[in-house]
């Protein structure tokens, strides 16, 4: 028989551990760490930009300030110089220094420290009577030079004082303002790089995490794929097996199935399957067993398992065990029973890691899909056995039929030939059988058929053969027997016949019988011709009387003789 599983390894069972959630909270509060950090720093960076631009343009203004600082000085000293020294290098430079007043730049940087809260309110007002001053002398000098008004001295100089502190008080604070708004630039500034790289740090560890998670959900998806694989490779193993099972033709069949498929579907777990032994309901007898030495008792009685008692899966070693079947530590009974019928039963000893928990209950429902395939097997084994023990055999007398001797005719015949025994057949018939339906009814008439059949059952060895051939009509095969002891043994049948009403309880009619005796010859292939030769002998016998034994060979001399008698018969 060819395996009905894969030679690969025994399959395994794996738990699967509840996933921990752990990773997956831990993963989204970085998530969110690293965006709450982005967006800080995002957030720095857009502030960082506008201090630096309000940075800038204080710069710019404090730069601008400056230089009317230096042009107000410039025009201030060259006005002195024009008025004390030289008049056309002085006139020179103070034009020069006032056209500078007079630009965008410098009209702007006015406004700005007129506009700026540090100079005071006399102060602004100098530099605006300054300035105008300046402006005033400047045009005054470009359109009449020798007319030019001056302030009194002490005036101009306190003038230029105040314009001079008033832009001076600016360019100080702005400085201050710079200064303090430089610093806190530095401060934004570290902590938008303290930002990036905590959110960078952060993205690594969550790349590390997201990495880890990943290939644990690779090695996690492995491990289900693989136990996903043995699981189907056991479910096709225990299809195969049933498949298998169910074209077991005999008993022996079912117990090689069943040792081979256990031994692959439980690796590991010795157990054995007991059966009733053929027509003896008694004792359970070991049938086969797998991985390792036999365990338990060659044979033991049913009711000593709990399994069977129960009838259904046991596990002894809690608490109530099959002591006296022979169970020892943790073993799963489980009764091998279908369609009301039990069989036997299966049992596995258990280690016990293996007894309890998903992997043990799993194996127990392995073994129960196991116990079931092996019952129904048996059951139809049973049920085909009957059948066909029923199609052989006539229902009324339980002798075989003739479809019976159809079937084993050929291999009798060649094992007779192997052994060079003679072989002989008979056709027994009734006699005035009809009679006895007719004056005693078909009751009486099946009894007599049944006292017949029961006559021959008992009379012929058991290497004999006798069928019910027809109505009242029966076939024996006498093996070992020549057509001389054949002739003997029947004559001995046809007075036990004729004596079969005096034994019988029941008044019986008188009954006889005929008989046709033939040889089979040596090689013969069929008994077709052998047995037209005794129906003949048989066809003789009726017409000779009945009750008599008659022979094909001598028959056939007779023949022989009245043939060539005949043609000295006058007339004939
Ligand atoms: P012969 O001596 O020539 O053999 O006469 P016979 O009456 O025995 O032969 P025949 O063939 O005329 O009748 C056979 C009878 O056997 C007819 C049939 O009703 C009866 N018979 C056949 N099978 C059974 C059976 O199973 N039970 C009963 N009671 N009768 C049967
Ligand atoms: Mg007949
Ligand atoms: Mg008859």
């Amino acid at each position: 028989m060819t395996s009905p599983l894969p030679p690969s390894g025994a399959p395994r069972l794996v738990s699967q551990p509840a996933p921990s959630r752990l990773p997956h909270r831990l993963m989204a509060a970085i998530m969110v760490l690293g965006a709450l950090g982005s967006a800080g720093a995002v957030t720095g960076h857009l502030r960082m930009v506008r201090l630096e631009s309000a940075v800038d343009a204080m710069e710019l203004e404090r730069e601008q300030a400056s230089r009317l600082l230096r042009t107000l000085l410039l025009a201030e000293t060259s006005l002195h110089h024009y008025l004390t020294h030289d008049r056309m290098e002085g006139m020179r430079r103070f034009l020069d220094a006032t056209a500078l007043l007079e630009t965008a730049q410098s009209q702007a940087a006015r406004q700005r420290v007129l506009l700026d809260a540090a100079p005071g309110a006399v102060e602004k007002q100098a530099l605006e009577d300054f300035v105008r001053h300046l402006l005033l002398v400047r045009h005054r000098l470009l359109s009449q030079p020798d007319m030019a008004i001056w302030l009194p001295d002490g005036e101009a100089e306190r003038m230029a004082i105040l314009a001079h502190a008033a832009v001076q008080r600016f360019v100080d604070d702005s400085r201050v303002w710079l200064q303090r708004e430089t610093a806190r630039l530095h401060l934004w500034q570290d902590g938008v790089l303290a930002l990036v790289l905590g959110s960078a740090l952060l993205a690594g560890v969550g790349l590390m995490l997201a990495w880890a998670m990943v290939r644990r959900a690779i090695a996690r998806a492995e491990t289900q794929e693989a136990a996903l694989a043995r699981r189907t490779e056991e479910l096709q193993a225990l299809l195969r097996m049933n498949e298998t099972l169910q074209a077991c033709q005999t008993r022996a069949d079912v117990e090689q199935v069943v040792a081979h498929t256990a031994a692959q579907v439980l690796a590991g777990v010795p157990g054995s399957l007991y059966l009733y032994p053929a027509e003896q309901r008694e004792m359970l007898e070991r049938a086969a067993h797998w991985e390792g030495p036999p365990e338990g008792p060659a044979a033991m009685e049913a009711l000593h398992c709990w399994g069977v008692k129960r009838g259904r899966t046991h596990l002894c070693g809690q608490g109530m065990g099959c002591s006296e079947a022979g169970c020892a530590g943790e073993t799963l009974c489980l009764p091998v029973a279908a369609r009301g019928e039990l069989f036997g039963m299966l049992r596995f000893a258990l280690p016990n890691a293996l007894a309890e928990g998903p992997p043990g209950r799993h194996q127990r429902r392995i073994a129960e899909a196991l116990a079931d395939g092996v019952a129904l097997s048996l059951a139809n084994i049973t049920l085909r056995e009957k059948l066909r023990a029923e199609a052989m055999r006539d229902s009324l007398t339980g002798l075989y039929n003739r479809r019976f001797l159809e079937e084993i005719a050929p291999a009798f015949l060649r094992q007779v030939e192997r052994r060079g025994a003679d072989l002989c057949v008979a056709l027994l018939d009734i006699d005035h059988f009809k009679q006895v339906n007719d004056g005693f009814g078909h009751a009486v008439g099946d009894a007599v058929l049944r006292r017949a059949a029961g006559l021959l059952h008992a009379t012929l060895r058991r290497s004999d053969i006798c069928c019910r051939y027809g109505g009242e009509e029966f076939l024996l095969l006498l093996p070992d027997c020549d057509i001389g002891a054949a002739f003997e043994k029947l004559e001995a049948l046809r007075e036990r016949v004729a004596e079969l009403h005096e034994s019988a309880d029941t008044a019986l009619p008188p009954i006889t019988a005929s008989f046709g005796l033939a040889q089979v010859p040596a090689g013969a292939t069929s008994l077709e011709d052998s047995i037209r030769q005794a129906d003949e002998a048989l066809y003789a016998a009726k017409q000779s009387g009945r009750n008599r034994v008659v022979s094909a060979p001598l028959l056939a001399r007779l023949r022989a003789l009245q043939a060539t008698a005949a043609p000295d018969r006058p007339g004939g």
